[in-house]
């Protein structure tokens, strides 16, 4: 093995972006630069360029539900990805969230959680 190619450090994984689930190759060779084969669309490479820079998920938990006659607790998730290495944070956050009803689906129940640009909204219309 050459001295250059031990710098190279190549990552094999699906792109979840659509359902066709392309097996993308991406190669971080020395001075960061980045290489995505397997892609068959620039999707493929935005994607794969965001998971080896700063991967990023959508948080989902769940809230207190106050006052509903049926439901304790109101699904909620993200409005936007949060890095992946923040995800246990933004849930703890979540955690503590109450909400009265009645709540509709995309309704904001915790407004720019830990200052990321993110909401959190709620997944489920609950009238009473
Ligand atoms: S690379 Fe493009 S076509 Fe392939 S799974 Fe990703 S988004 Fe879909």
């Amino acid at each position: 093995m050459s001295a250059k190619s031990a710098q190279k450090k190549i990552t094999e994984f699906t792109c979840i972006v659509c359902p066709v689930g392309c097996t993308l190759n991406v190669t971080v060779e020395e001075g960061n630069n980045i290489k995505v084969l397997g892609n068959k669309c620039p999707k493929g490479a935005e994607y794969a360029l965001r998971e080896v820079t700063n991967p990023q998920r959508y948080a989902q938990s769940t809230v207190v539900l106050l006052g509903s006659k049926t439901e304790r607790r109101l699904p909620v998730k993200t409005d936007k990805p949060v890095p992946k290495d923040r995800i246990f944070d933004v849930v703890k956050e979540i955690r503590k969230v109450k909400v009265n009803v009645p709540v509709k689906v995309g309704d904001v129940v915790l407004e720019d959680v830990l200052g990321l640009g993110v909401n959190v909204v709620a997944t489920r219309t609950v009238e009473e």
